[in-house]
């Protein structure tokens, strides 16, 4: 029996021979939110449409909960359970949000879905409910024409949870929103998360970090790399297809990198200073000659990225070498300028997360202080 709420097997999709996916698959387990990746024309929009029946595999099949649905049709799925974001907002602009909620909780009560629709595993919520989820109690009786385009992107999303569907699939849910809405659209995913089983497609990588717990890198229609937002941030491959050509340091030294980046953008900017020193060291660290060095520095700049965990970090580094020299790196970056305390409180999680013993730190710093007071 299988308990996963999806399954992709072998899926290649040809429109007049290209490949807008190749051989691809993917799966996922009931109660996950997982995040899509990819740049344009990876195969993402599509990757939805072969999970709605919108378009169909050429090769492959697709199972939810078990059951194939190759042969289904659009409205069938849908009641099976799986309910579609699309980019832009449909909702009904003369009508409040109330009575748009309405609406979309009634659509499914055909006889047919009150027959056969055991009940779902996600509770049916009520309107109530449902509005202070999507943080729109106060605009409630007003038409939703009068909505930020944020309130109407959580309305939207509020009315596919009115469907009462198992598996949510959101195509980009922050395109055009602020950074607060932003920010409240990852915690109502978040929230929805609880109670359902998500797939977001999502280019903005802040917003990404926010709500990603695995994340799945698509490329040319395959599924290039799995994994924590931090390990498909550090990966060669996935830096290649993003960026155009391939880095020249390892996935280890771009996490020792991206570590000694987060001790720098900790205070929320990154002063010209504790950038020079964090691309010198790196650069001494990893190329052996002058041009190399000078060529990794332009490179390194592209990966200070200030949306940075350590806690995902830090589980990377392999050896006690690593952490060590994160450690030193860190330390000597924090100590590039006047130590303020959001930096100190930085690298004290940073201490405790490497657990290093004491003796090893002690001497690290030391060696750290005395090269610096040369
Ligand atoms: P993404 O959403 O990741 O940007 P898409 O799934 O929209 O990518 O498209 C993947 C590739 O398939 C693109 O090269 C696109 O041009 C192509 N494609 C998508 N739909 C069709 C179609 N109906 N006919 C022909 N080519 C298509
Ligand atoms: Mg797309």
């Amino acid at each position: 029996m299988t308990a996963k709420i999806l399954e992709i097997d072998n899926v290649t999709v040809s429109f007049d021979g290209f490949k807008a996916l190749n051989n691809l698959n993917f799966s996922m387990e009931p109660g996950e939110l997982r995040v899509i990746i990819g740049p344009n024309g990876a195969g993402k929009t599509t990757f939805l449409d072969v999970i709605t029946g919108k378009v169909r595999p050429t090769i492959g099949q697709a199972r939810f909960k078990g059951r194939d649905l190759t042969s289904l049709k659009e409205h069938e799925i849908s009641r099976l359970g799986i309910g579609r974001k699309f980019q832009t907002p449909r909702v009904y602009l003369n009508l409040t949000p109330r009575e748009n909620l309405e609406i979309s909780g009634n659509r499914n009560k055909t006889v047919f879905n009150t027959l056969f629709k055991k009940q779902p595993s996600s509770e049916r919520k009520t309107i109530i409910e449902l509005l202070e989820t999507i943080g729109l109690t106060a605009q409630a009786d007003t038409p939703a024409g009068l909505l930020s385009h944020g309130q109407k992107q959580w309305l939207e999303i509020g009315m596919l949870v009115a469907q009462a569907p198992d598996l949510l699939l959101v195509d980009e849910p922050v395109a055009g929103l602020t950074d607060e809405e932003t920010e409240r659209t990852g915690e109502l995913l978040t929230a929805l998360a609880e109670s359902h089983s998500i797939i977001v497609i999502e280019h903005d990588m802040e917003f990404v970090r926010q709500i990603a717990r695995k994340v799945t890198v698509l490329h040319e229609g395959s599924v290039l790399f799995e994994g924590s937002m931090s390990q498909v941030q550090t990966d060669p491959r996935v830096i290649e297809v993003y960026l155009g050509s391939a880095p020249s340091i390892s996935a280890e030294q771009m996490t020792l990198l991206r570590i000694a980046a987060s001790m720098a953008w900790s205070d929320g900017t990154l002063e010209r200073e504790e950038k020079a020193l964090m691309l010198e060291r790196l650069s001494q660290q990893f190329a052996s000659d002058r041009e190399e060095q000078a060529h990794l520095r332009e490179e390194l700049e592209t990966y200070l990225g200030k949306d940075i965990a350590l806690e995902d970090l830090v589980p990377l580094l392999k050896t006690d070498e690593e952490r060590e020299l994160a450690l030193k790196l860190s330390y000597e970056v924090i100590c590039a300028n006047q130590i303020n305390p959001r930096e100190s409180a930085e690298y004290q999680r940073l201490l405790q997360l490497l657990q290093l013993p004491s003796d090893v730190v002690n001497r690290a710093e030391q060696i750290i202080s005395a090269g610096l007071a040369r």
